[in-house]
């Protein structure tokens, strides 16, 4: 398995499920490391130093016995990790629709009665600048430097969005003979 496969696995909800969480707790105190009596499974008082023992998973999928001090650290590990994950699945779909737009494109191409596409654009507030400006523009794909151009802006180049902005073609003027 990837490094990539590793982190975002098949469920990305959730911690993945082929990456089993290792549990690195050891009854030892993160304060004194003094032995304790036993493993604590949630916030625990030390017995010799009396400071609380936090039990806490790490986006490695690491479990450990961690000190009040770590705990916003950890916090912050967290959020990031989720913000990667979310990066990563925009990205694939990101990928998935440009895979369509230009399978569309190569359909509307290959019909022969398609002679221009249109741009549109989601209409939200995500859309970027250029985006917007494009939507509802027309191109012609009937020679091979049009159908070029189609198909290398399937995603608009430029655009400013690093996943697309949900941009999508339609077949505008079909002639038919
Ligand atoms: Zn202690
Ligand atoms: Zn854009």
């Amino acid at each position: 398995m990837t490094f990539l496969g590793k982190l975002f696995g098949n469920k990305q909800d959730s911690i993945d499920t082929h990456n089993k969480p290792k549990d690195e707790r050891r009854a030892e105190c993160p304060y004194c490391h003094k032995i304790l009596s036993k493993i604590p499974r949630a916030k625990t008082k030390c017995s010799h130093c009396g400071m609380f023992i936090f039990v806490r998973t790490r986006p490695s999928g690491h479990k450990e016995l961690v000190t009040e001090d770590d705990l916003p650290r950890i916090a912050k590990e967290w959020a990031s990790e989720m913000l990667k994950r979310d990066s990563q699945k925009q990205k694939e779909t990101g990928i998935e629709t440009l895979h369509l737009a230009r399978n569309n494109i190569r359909g509307w191409v290959g019909s022969n009665v398609v002679r221009s596409l249109k741009l549109y654009t989601a209409e939200d507030e995500k859309v970027c600048k250029l985006c917007r400006r494009m939507h509802g523009k027309i191109f012609p794909i009937q020679t091979t430097e049009q159908i070029d151009f189609v198909m290398n802006n399937a995603h608009i180049k430029g655009c400013e969005n690093p996943n697309g902005c949900r941009c999508y073609w339609r077949p505008e003027e079909i002639s038919i003979g």
